[in-house]
C-alpha cells in the first residue's frame, strides 16, 4: 500500500517512509491510497479468530510493502499484550476499556505498536532519536511503548511543575532507552525546542531524529482495531439492532480509526463525536462550517483540543461533503457539570466508575441510543489517573500513591543551545554508531 498526503495525492510514498517522516512534506496528514474492504468471510469467521488474527487481516493490506507477513505477526504480538475488555454498564450500553495498558490510557497500543514499526526498520548499529514534547498523557505512553526496543533512544520534554506525579512518574521511572528531561518553562516552550531541533540541518547530519506525534501513521492505524475487537464481543448480542461507538474525542484520531475500520466494511451504524467545551468539531457537525479556536481547560483534559488535527483526514475520507459526513457520524458536546453529575450517577446506579473522558463518551452515547440499538463507549482512561476530579463527584474515590523517589529526571533550561549541546554531548551520533 502506497500513502499520500491529505492534501495532494501527487507524492505517493511507502508505509515505511510514512511513518518515519510523520508529517508529509506538504504539512498534511498521511493518508492511504485507498481503504481496502475486507471479505464478508472475514466478519463470518471474527468470532472464532483471536485477537492477533483479527488485528494481522485488518492491519496488513496497509502495511504491504513494507513488512512482511512474519514481521507484522511480531509487531502485534508485542503491541496487544494486555486485555480491551467490552464491559456492560448498562442496559445495551457497554465499556470498552481501553486502558489496561501500562499507562493506563488508550494511547498505548498505538505507541507501542510505533515503537516496533522503527525497531523493525532500524539497521544494524543504528540508532533512532526520537524527541516528544508532552503535557503528559503522550509522553507516558510513548515512554511505555518504546521502553526497551532496541535502536530507539526516547527523549520525553515536559513542562517543570506542570504534569500530574502520576504522569510524571510514568516518564521519569523507566531508564535504559527512556530519558525525561524536565524543562524550565511551558509545555510550548518543550515544543519550540523539539521543532528548533528537527529544524537544525546540522544537527541533524548527526543525529537520526524521528517524532512519535500522536498524527503518525503508525499510532493512528492500530487504533482501528479497537472497533473490530468490540465487535467481537458485542456482535452475540447485536442481532439486528444498530450498534452506535460513541469516542470521547480531542484530536479525532480515535474517532477516525473507527470511520476507517466502517470504509473496511465493519457494521457500525453510526460513530458519535463527544466533545467538551472545545467544540469546534460539533459547530462544524452542526452548521458545515469549521472554525478551529484556542483550547479551553475542562475536566477531560486530553480532549482539550481547539483545532483537531485529524480533521483532514476525516474531510478527504468524505471528500468535504458534509452531508455524507453526517450519515456517518453524530456530535455532541458536554460541560465539567454534565461530566462531574454522570461521574456521580453512573457509580451510583450501576456500580461503575467513569473517568471524565469515558462520562463524555456516556453521555454522549446516551443522546443518540433507542430501543433499536446497542451502544459502545471508548472508556479510554483509568479513573485512577483523573483522581481529583472523580473525586469531585465521588469523594470517597481513592488512587493508589505514586512512589517518585526512584524517578531520574534531567534538567534542562528553555534555551535551545544548551539543548543541542546535550544531545550531541550525551547520544551517540551516525558516525560513531
Ligand atoms: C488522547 C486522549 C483522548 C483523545 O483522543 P484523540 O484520538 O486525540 O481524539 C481522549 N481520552 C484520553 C484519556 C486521551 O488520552
Amino acid at each position: 500500500m502506497n500513502f499520500h498526503s491529505t492534501r495532494t495525492s501527487e507524492i505517493k510514498i511507502s508505509f515505511r517512509e510514512a511513518v518515519q517522516q510523520g508529517l508529509a512534506p506538504d504539512k498534511g496528514l498521511f493518508i492511504p491510497e485507498r481503504i481496502p474492504k475486507l471479505e464478508k468471510s472475514f466478519f463470518e469467521r471474527l468470532e472464532t479468530m483471536s485477537e492477533l488474527e483479527i488485528a494481522f487481516e485488518v492491519l496488513s493490506p496497509y502495511t504491504e510493502g513494507t513488512l512482511d507477513p512474519q514481521q507484522l505477526k511480531d509487531i502485534l504480538k508485542k503491541t496487544l499484550s494486555f486485555p480491551l475488555p467490552a464491559v456492560k454498564v448498562s442496559e445495551g450500553i457497554y465499556s470498552l476499556e481501553l486502558f489496561h495498558g501500562p499507562t493506563q490510557a488508550f494511547k498505548d497500543v498505538g505507541a507501542r505498536f510505533m515503537a516496533n514499526c522503527l525497531a523493525a526498520f532500524s539497521r544494524k548499529n543504528e540508532k533512532v532519536t526520537v524527541l516528544v514534547a508532552t503535557s503528559g498523557d503522550t509522553g507516558s505512553a510513548v515512554a511505555s511503548g518504546f521502553f526497551g526496543v532496541d535502536g530507539v533512544e526516547v527523549k520525553i520534554l515536559f513542562p517543570k511543575g506542570k504534569v500530574s506525579a502520576y504522569q510524571e512518574h510514568q516518564m521519569t521511572s523507566l531508564g535504559r532507552n527512556i530519558q525525561a528531561i524536565e524543562v524550565d518553562g511551558s509545555f510550548d516552550d518543550c515544543q519550540t525546542l523539539v521543532k528548533q531541533a528537527f529544524l537544525d540541518e546540522k544537527l541533524r547530519d548527526r543525529l537520526s531524529l524521528s517524532s512519535a506525534n500522536s498524527i503518525n501513521i503508525a499510532r493512528f492505524l492500530p487504533q482501528m482495531l479497537y472497533y473490530f475487537f468490540s465487535y467481537k464481543q458485542l456482535r452475540p448480542l447485536l442481532h439486528s439492532k444498530k450498534w452506535l461507538v460513541s469516542v470521547p474525542s480531542g484530536n479525532f484520531g480515535n474517532l477516525t480509526a473507527g470511520l476507517y475500520a466502517k470504509h473496511m466494511g465493519l457494521p457500525i451504524d453510526r460513530m458519535v463525536a463527544a466533545n467538551n467545551a472545545n467544540d469546534p468539531f460539533y459547530l462544524y457537525w452542526k452548521t458545515g462550517k469549521y472554525k478551529p479556536k484556542a483550547s479551553v481547560p475542562t475536566y477531560s483534559n486530553a480532549m482539550d483540543v481547539g483545532a483537531p488535527s485529524n480533521f483532514e483526514r476525516i474531510q478527504s475520507l468524505y471528500q468535504d461533503d458534509w452531508r455524507k459526513l453526517k450519515q456517518d457520524i453524530a456530535a455532541s458536546r458536554f460541560s465539567d457539570q454534565q461530566t462531574v453529575e454522570t461521574i456521580k450517577k453512573v457509580y451510583h446506579e450501576h456500580h461503575y466508575t467513569l473517568d471524565p473522558h469515558g462520562a463524555v463518551g456516556y453521555l454522549a452515547l446516551r443522546e443518540y441510543m433507542d430501543n433499536e440499538s446497542i451502544g459502545t463507549f471508548l472508556e479510554t482512561a483509568h479513573p485512577n489517573k483523573f483522581e481529583s476530579v472523580v473525586r469531585i463527584a465521588l469523594p470517597k474515590f481513592k488512587a493508589p500513591e505514586t512512589d517518585l523517589s526512584l524517578c531520574q529526571k534531567i534538567s534542562m533550561s528553555r534555551t535551545y543551545g544548551d539543548f543541542r549541546n546535550w544531545l550531541l554531548q550525551t547520544n551517540i551520533t551516525k558516525h560513531e554508531a
